[in-house]
Parts: structure tokens; sequence; C-alpha cells
């Protein structure tokens, strides 16, 4: 169980019974990533018309040459890390300040794993906990489910406030993890009892009977379902950019998508570092690296197993054949995939896909990785190509699992594929970039940062692990010590990061 269930989850499927590392030892090798390659497959989130209203923003005219922050990608990580510069802004400590960010894409705006996951936003309240307690310490593995209730909460109350639920879709209906083997049950229920005798809040925690699940939702399974959400990961970052624009008048913020940043070297002038870009080179005092899977491209220090390892993964969008009741609606995952059903009244309603059927969801699938050979589709950065054998058995899912909901044989209306980060503790780096991943020295690096490698599970982690850069990055403006906040766990920090209990 432990981790691998974590990894599983989110359709990165790993066999329960088979840790990380001994797969990854099948690994014979681990270039650094590339850039992020042109012509990526369509996904849902980003080409449905109308979606991606800032994708080609600043790609034109004139670079911003000069900035305090170069901000590299602008998924859910980079974008969440100008967002949280400019709520810090607003406070009267910082009045006489003004930052000026920028951030830069490769590609579209938000094109990497946050425009083509699988739009659960799930915090976990229990799963794992034993795992994260025997190898981290009680104090650790509180924190690391916390993190991801205190991320979601957080995320969706900025909707509230905004009035953007209708905007993003957001959908709190929960998630259903069904379970596959009475072994799984067992398991399960001791992570949810060793988490709730922690003083976890595991209160919502429903389990359902197979009989239950059979004729509520149509699988012949037991399951345990959980608070959570459900939403469209570009929507939200689009209204985050679009916020921390606007936030405060100590900070400006601007955006250049098409612009790659090839490398950043040194500079002895008043600012510190020059992002060079295939469009020209951006001068500035602080660079986050926001690049996921993409991080060793700029730092080859992250390549291979020690560091982040950019793992494809791949989504089919499938119409159900039937209309589904309110209780469907939640997201669900298990049996090695997860998925969900498109809300039929959602903010892409009026844009014809193939909706023949307005009323049937479409359900968007992921997961199956293992059907991508031993490598487990790891050390890919081509999301160019889908894996046709992936394709066909995602297809096959919930036919099989809901017999009742869906015919085989049909075609998904979309399918695509998005590089992720992987760690080998599952867990991000988030810190100061360390030249040595071991010994956590910055070396040369100083005033470069990072906040990268959520192994598949980044919406309920990345908007508060950008919230941790960014006051590092602030603190390091107002030349001020930085303290950790009690919140984020001390493992993910770059500085204090072992990566000794990681089998
Ligand atoms: C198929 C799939 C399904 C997933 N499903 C889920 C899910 O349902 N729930 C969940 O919690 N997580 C899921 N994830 C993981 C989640 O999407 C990621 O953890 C999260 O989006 C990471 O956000 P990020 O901003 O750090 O990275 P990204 O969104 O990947 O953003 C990095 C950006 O950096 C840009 N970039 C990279 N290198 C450069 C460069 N040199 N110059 C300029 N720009 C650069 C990229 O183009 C990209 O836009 C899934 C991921 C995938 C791929």
């Amino acid at each position: 169980m432990s981790l691998a269930l974590l990894i599983t989850l989110f359709g990165l499927r790993i066999s329960l019974a088979t840790p990380l590392t001994s797969l990854q030892k099948n690994i014979i090798y681990e270039p650094t990533a590339s850039l992020p390659v042109a012509n990526a497959t369509k996904s849902f989130w980003i080409n449905t018309p109308g979606a991606n209203i800032l994708a080609n923003e600043g790609s034109s005219g004139p670079l911003t040459e000069d900035a305090d922050v170069c901000i590299i990608g602008s998924g859910m990580t980079g974008v969440s890390a100008a967002y949280h510069l400019a709520k810090a802004l607003e406070g009267s400590e910082t009045s006489s300040l003004h930052v000026k960010a920028v951030v830069l894409e490769a590609r579209e705006f938000c094109s990497g794993a946050t425009g083509r996951n699988g739009g659960h936003l799930t915090p976990y309240s229990f799963f794992n906990y034993r795992e994260y307690e025997r190898k981290h310490g009680t104090a650790e593995a509180l924190k690391s489910l916390q993190l991801e209730n205190r991320t979601a909460m957080a995320m969706v109350s900025i909707t509230q406030e905004h009035n953007l639920a209708d905007v993003v879709d957001l959908v709190a209906g929960g998630h259903l993890t069904l379970i596959s083997s009475e072994e799984e049950y067992k398991s399960l229920k001791a992570e949810y009892l060793a988490a709730r005798r922690a003083g976890l809040n595991v209160g919502d925690v429903e389990w359902l009977s197979e009989e239950h699940v059979n004729s509520t939702y149509g699988a012949s399974y037991s399951a345990v379902k959980f608070p959570a959400f459900n939403f469209w990961p570009l929507k939200f970052v689009t209204q985050l950019y679009l916020l921390a624009k606007s936030s405060s008048p100590h900070f400006s913020l601007a955006l250049h998508t098409h612009t790659p940043v090839t490398s950043v070297t040194p500079l002895s002038s008043s600012r510190t570092w020059r992002v060079n870009t295939a469009r020209g080179p951006v001068k500035c005092s602080y660079v986050l690296h926001a690049t996921n899977g993409y991080a060793s491209h700029l730092l080859p220090q992250f390549h291979g197993k020690p560091g982040i390892i950019p793992t494809r993964g791949q989504i089919v969008a499938i119409r159900a054949d039937t209309a589904i009741n309110d209780s469907w609606r939640a997201s669900w995952g298990g049996l090695d995939h997860y998925w969900f059903p498109r809300p039929v009244n959602g903010s892409d309603s009026d844009v014809k896909l193939e909706t023949e059927n307005q009323d049937h969801p479409l359900i968007l699938l992921g997961g199956g990785r293992q059907i991508g050979g031993p490598s487990f589709e790891q050390f890919e950065t081509d999301d160019s190509v889908l894996n046709i054998a992936l394709g066909e058995e995602l297809r096959a899912f919930l036919p099989e699992t809901f017999p009742r909901m869906f015919k085989s044989g049909k075609d998904s209306e979309m399918e695509w594929t998005g590089i992720m980060g992987f760690t080998m503790m599952t867990d991000p780096f988030v810190g100061p970039v360390v030249e040595d991943l071991q010994s956590g020295d910055t070396g040369l690096y100083d005033g470069q940062y990072i906040a990268a490698g959520y192994s598949g599970h980044g919406m309920p982690r990345a908007f508060s692990c950008a919230e941790a850069v960014a006051s590092m990055i602030l603190a390091a403006i107002l030349d001020k010590p930085w303290s950790k906040p009690e919140w984020l766990p001390t493992r993910y920090l770059t500085t204090s990061r072992s990566e000794r209990n990681q089998d």
C-alpha cells in the first residue's frame, strides 16, 4: 500500500507489491529533460475553444528585459508563486517596495502538466499515513496530509471569495476510491485508523459496501469515500494570474508565452542572473524554476533517480452512454485508474464537442501506465505522442468496471499526454536551488529557487509549495531571515531533504 497507493491513485500505476526503487532499477537511460516539445497533443483543458484566454500572451512584441523575479513556467506552481508574491505585497510592511515579476513560458500558457492533467483536487486525509510516519516521524506525517487539506481549502476559498466556482467548474463531489481486494481494504483501513489515532481529521470518511456501490454506482467493488473536488485547473490558474496582476500596486507582473528559457547564467551587475530565452535575455535578481518534469533541462543536477524524473501520463475523454445521477458527480480512483464526469452544464456546455447526448457526461480518465512497458513512461518528455496500447487500455476500463453505463468499443472524443515530475520520495523539492542534492549545498545558485516534483499529485500541494518559495524570495528581497511556515514538511526543503529513507 503506502506511497505506491498514492502513485496508483493518480494513474501512475505501479503494482502495490512493487516499490518504485526496484522498478527504476530497470531504467538504463536517465537523460536530463528536454525543453517542452512543440506540437503537444491537444488536451480538453487547453484546446476547448475559448478556454485558454492567455494562450499566446506576450509571445510577440518586446520582451521584458529586466525584472526582480523571473518565474520559469506558467503552470500551477509558477502562477501560484506570482499570486502569493502579489498578496504578500498588499501588506503595509512592504508599502515602500515595488516588485517586478515576469513569467516565462516555453509554449502556450499553462501547457504543461497543469493544462493536461486529470482535474482532480484530492486532498488525502489518511492515505499513506503509516508510510509517512515510519519514514519521517509523526510530526512530518501529520504535516504531509494536513498540507493537502490546507492547499485544497485555500484554493476553494479563493474561488468562493471571487465567485469563480462556475468559471473553474469547481465540483465538491468528494472522491470515491474503489477497493480491489480484501488485502487492499485491510491496508486502507489500517491507514485510516492510524491517521485517526494520530489526530488527523477523518470524520467525513465513509466506507461503502460492495452491495451499496453496485446498486448506487454500478461497479462490483467496495469503496471508501472522502471529501475532495474536481475542477478545470487551467481556468483556475488563469484566474489566479489575473488576480496576481491586479492585486497590489506594489507588484507588477508580465507574461511571455512561447519564450523557452535555454539557460540561466550569472551576471556581475546589480542584477545577478541572466535568464536566456529563445527571444533574448532577461536580467533579474531572483529566479524561480517552476518547470516540474522539465526541471533538469536548466538544472542538470536534478536529473536521474535522485532528482526529478519526467514521467508521461495519458488521459482519455470518453462520453458516458447514459445520463448519470448526482451521486456519480464525485471524482474516482482505484484499480490503477482515476476519472471523473465533467459537469453536463459546465463552462464548456455551449461548445460543440461531440455532443449528440448533452446530458451524458464526458468522463476524463487516466492511469494504466503499466501498459507503457517496463519504463512506466519514465524519462519521457515527449507529450506530442500518444501511447496507443495505453489508450486502448484506458478505453476498455470503464465498460469493464461499470458495464451498465458504458458500452465497449467506444472511441474517445479527445486523448492527450502530459509530463509529470516524479521524485523517489514522491515529495516535491521546495526551496533554494541546491548544487548538490545530497548535501543540500546551494553553491553558486544563490538567488535561484525551485518548487517541483509533485509526483503526479500536484493539485493539492503545488499552491502551498509555491507560497513557501514566494515567501523565501520576498524574505531575500527584504533582506530578512526566512522562517519555515509551520505547515510545510521539513523534508520538502531542498536544503534539508534526505533521500535516505526512500524505499
Ligand atoms: C496526465 C496527467 C494527469 C495528472 N492528474 C492529476 C490529477 O488529477 N490531480 C493532481 O493532483 N495532479 C495530477 N497530475 C499532476 C499535476 O498536474 C502536476 O503535479 C502539476 O500540474 C504541476 O504543476 P507545475 O506548475 O509544477 O508544473 P507544470 O504544469 O508542468 O508547469 C511547468 C511549466 O513550465 C514550462 N517550462 C518547462 N521548461 C521550461 C523552460 N525551459 N522555459 C520556459 N518554460 C518552461 C512548461 O511548458 C510548463 O508549462 C497529473 C499530471 C499529468 C501529466
